[in-house]
């Protein structure tokens, strides 16, 4: 008998088989173009996108570009490095005594993406920890819990009498950190940071807050949800990207310096990766400097995402409050949720797709982000679009909201 070959697991998913059959498949479409003012070139065509992270429209803004290209120039393409050997810049730690400063930490520490940032975190989760986290955890912090040490406990989304119990249930003899995202990156909705505060304080357990979506965008200054709550002082470690709001590549762990030194020394994902790049370091302190100056950027896209949500909502779709960019319509399988992502392309609109594994519920979802650069006629030829595509596929679509699961 021959061997088994450890290939024979390298299929696509069946959804993603069926929609490739139905010439509906949605991912890994490339842009083109990006010709500014919420548009892309896609598909051979000029099209809205309405799939984007980049809620401040910093990433083509060319105070970043030009940031970028002058560090490259200066200091090179790479560093060929990671940061505890030959890699650390002193950009980088202008970047972290800035960002410290900015998110009301005592240090930072710059990693290549948001997502090391949270798999740093798994140095933190060890055997005598119990890690809590939200059901609608970014699959980051999930991976980092799971090579971590620690116990990993979830709890149904924001659902604080759940988060509780689970908290109870951890005993004395052990540590107890919560995760929860500030807005959440599937539905937009942002987490109950008072209930996880008041909860992790009643059990003494530490909170760490993924401000990946939030950091820029929420809050009188642009520091993301813990400010927007004003609960600054109950966030013991945060973590945030550059891939968002800051237009970029890269992220950041900050917290107490002791916490973030001992990262430095201890998280793998950071001390055995290259380090941020020149061009990338410089673009995220130009877009910190352009968050902290520039307040109309967060307004024009709250502006955006009120009118975004209002249309929505008059369409008959169930959008949970919170009036962050981003949302999320369920759908009632993969193949219907691919066929309106086409359809919405036919029309002229990105979109995205999510399907599971991975997704809350196991729900298909098409997600819809606004950014600053969308006008009100591209916001309104959004919800043309999605109102017709509603009308064409009548019925598909649960009625049930992304809730507590
Ligand atoms: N956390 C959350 C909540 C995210 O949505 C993402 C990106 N999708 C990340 C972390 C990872 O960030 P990055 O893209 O910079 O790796």
């Amino acid at each position: 008998m021959g061997r088994r070959d450890p290939f024979t697991k390298c299929r696509l998913p069946q959804e993603v088989e069926a929609v490739v059959a139905a010439g509906v498949y949605p991912f890994y479409l490339p842009v083109e173009g990006r010709l500014g003012g919420g548009e892309v070139v896609a598909a051979g065509r000029r099209v809205l996108l309405a799939g984007s992270n980049d809620y401040l429209a910093l990433s083509g803004d060319p105070r970043l570009a030009a940031a970028g290209v002058a560090a490259m120039e200066e200091l090179g393409a790479g560093n060929s490095g990671s940061r505890v050997l030959n890699g650390t810049l002193a950009l980088h730690e202008r970047l972290e005594r800035e960002l410290a400063a900015f998110l009301g930490h005592e240090a930072a520490m710059v990693v290549s993406t948001g997502y090391q940032a949270n798999l740093a975190l798994s140095a933190l989760f060890g055997p005598h920890d119990v890690v809590v986290a939200d059901r609608h955890m970014h699959a980051s912090l999930i991976d980092a819990a799971r090579l971590g040490q620690a116990e990993l406990r979830r709890y149904r989304h924001n659902d604080m009498a759940h988060l509780e119990t689970l908290l109870e249930e951890v005993g004395d003899d052990r540590g107890a950190m919560v995760l929860t995202e500030g807005m959440f990156s599937v539905g937009g909705d942002l987490c109950d940071l008072p209930g996880v505060a008041k909860h992790a304080q009643r059990h003494g357990a530490r909170v760490v807050l993924d401000s990946a979506h939030d950091a820029g965008l929420l809050g009188a200054g642009g520091r993301g949800a813990a400010e927007h709550f004003g609960l600054g002082a109950a966030v013991d470690v945060q973590t945030v990207t550059f891939s968002k709001c800051f237009g970029t590549l890269g992220g950041a762990v900050a917290g107490p310096r002791h916490v973030v030194d001992y990262l430095r020394h201890s998280a793998r994902a950071a001390l055995f990766s290259a380090s941020l790049p020149p061009s990338c370091t410089a673009a995220a302190l130009a877009a910190l400097d352009i968050i902290r100056t520039e307040p109309q950027r967060r307004r024009a896209v709250l502006a955006a995402a009120d009118r975004l949500r209002a249309g929505l909502t008059r369409l008959g779709y169930a959008i949970p409050p919170g009036g962050t960019p981003t949302v999320a319509l369920p759908m009632a399988d993969a193949l219907t949720c691919c066929r309106f992502w086409a359809k919405l392309l036919e029309k002229g609109v990105l979109a995205n797709v999510m399907l599971p594994p991975g997704v809350p519920g196991e729900q298909p979802l098409i997600r819809l982000s606004v950014t600053a650069a969308h006008t009100t006629a591209q916001v309104d030829r959004i919800l043309e679009a999605v109102a017709t595509v509603t009308g064409e596929l009548p019925g598909e679509r649960p009625a049930h909201a992304l809730g507590h699961r």
